[in-house]
């Protein structure tokens, strides 16, 4: 029995944490979840944003699957998520990007995994109003914070079998922090001579994603432009509703789709729980249980591949309740 703690979110994120909570069920995995809120919702309902049950549950499960979340504007913290991200010190925020065969993008072998450093950078949020005419603020950047997201993107590429290492940088313009981050790429990169190390300023990188994205394998960046690039990445294999991601620390892991609550399509039953789903996957993964991972992932593989119903962002015209029942009876043939 698991103790998992399950943050539904706003928007379209009850949908979505809902069905996936279903279908990580539907694998016969025993999990006691445990379910608090946080955020839009949470604040709407009891004054609070983030409750304390929500900090208790995290600090006694240390897994968290989680629904995005929407930081209403001009109370309390900047973001939750960069909140969370920083509190429980979640510097690796891992977000794999993978083409599925059968869904209309020009693309068709997309296999990226982006790191993105997930506590530094411009995410601090360290603003100052100068005067009305101007405004600063602060980008941090430390070797210690560099060192590990880069070491974690050399591990994941040697583990994975993986041959190319490249890290995205603005140096030319950003000497000091961006140029130590580079110069620390460089250093632990020595230390994997089997692993091929690729140096790429950001920009240039946007354009060769967009032209080329094949080229790429493991991207390890700060993260502003790792939280610019997921988006993109994104757009090459179908759109938000594909890309999942976890933001690990030392011991305590949260799974969350790279996507945000989507208010535009809320309450709609139309999302894709795609991203949402494989976010699950990784947790299971992350928590050794890799044959329930892959019985999820064959049976989302085999609906979208074989064209046997997809969302409407996908082209398709299923519900997310409906996408979710194919999956589920998906599960339950292939489990027996
Ligand atoms: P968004 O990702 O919510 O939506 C962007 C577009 O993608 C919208 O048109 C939306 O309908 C579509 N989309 C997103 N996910 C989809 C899915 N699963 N299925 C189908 N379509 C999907 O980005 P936004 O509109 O910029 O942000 C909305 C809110 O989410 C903001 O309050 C933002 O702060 C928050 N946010 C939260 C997280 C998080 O909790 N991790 C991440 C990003 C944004």
């Amino acid at each position: 029995m698991y103790n998992i703690t399950l943050i539904p979110g706003d928007g379209i994120g009850p949908e979505v944490a809902y069905t996936t909570k279903k279908i990580i069920e539907a694998t016969g995995i025993k999990i006691n979840w445990d379910i608090v809120n946080a955020g839009k919702t949470s604040y709407e309902e009891n004054g609070v944003l983030v409750p304390q049950c929500v900090y208790e549950s995290i600090e006694k499960n240390k897994i968290v699957l989680k629904g995005p979340i929407t930081t209403p504007i001009g109370s309390g913290f900047r973001s939750i998520n960069v909140m969370l991200r920083k509190k429980y010190d979640l510097y690796s925020n891992i977000r794999p990007v993978k083409s599925f065969k059968g869904l209309n993008s020009p693309f068709k072998n997309v296999d990226i995994t982006i790191f993105r450093e997930n506590t530094e950078g411009l995410y601090v949020g360290i603003e100052e109003k100068i005067n009305e005419n101007e405004c600063h603020a602060k980008k941090i950047i430390t070797k210690k914070g560099s060192r590990r997201i880069i070491y974690a993107a050399f591990e994941y590429a040697k583990k994975n079998n993986k041959k190319k290492v490249t890290v995205a940088h603005k140096a030319n313009i950003l000497k000091f922090t961006d140029g130590m981050f580079l110069n620390e790429a460089r250093k632990i990169s020595l230390e994997f001579p089997n692993i091929e190390f690729e140096e790429m300023i950001i920009d240039n990188m946007c354009m060769q994603l967009v032209s080329n994205p094949s080229q790429f394998e493991v991207i390890v960046t700060m993260n502003l432009y790792g939280d610019i690039i997921s988006d993109l990445c994104a757009g090459l294999v179908g759109g938000l509703g594909m890309v999942p991601g976890a933001n690990i620390g030392k011991d305590i892991g949260v799974f969350e789709a790279v996507h945000g609550s989507a208010p535009d399509i809320a309450g709609a039953n139309i999302a894709n729980p795609t991203a949402l789903i494989l976010s699950g996957i990784m947790m299971l993964d992350y928590i050794g249980e890799v044959d329930r991972a892959k019985l999820i992932l064959n049976a989302l593989q085999e609906i979208i591949e074989n064209d046997l119903g997809k969302t409407k962002d996908l082209g398709g015209f299923l519900s997310t309740d409906e996408f979710a029942e194919k999956i589920i009876e998906l599960i339950k043939l292939n489990k027996n």
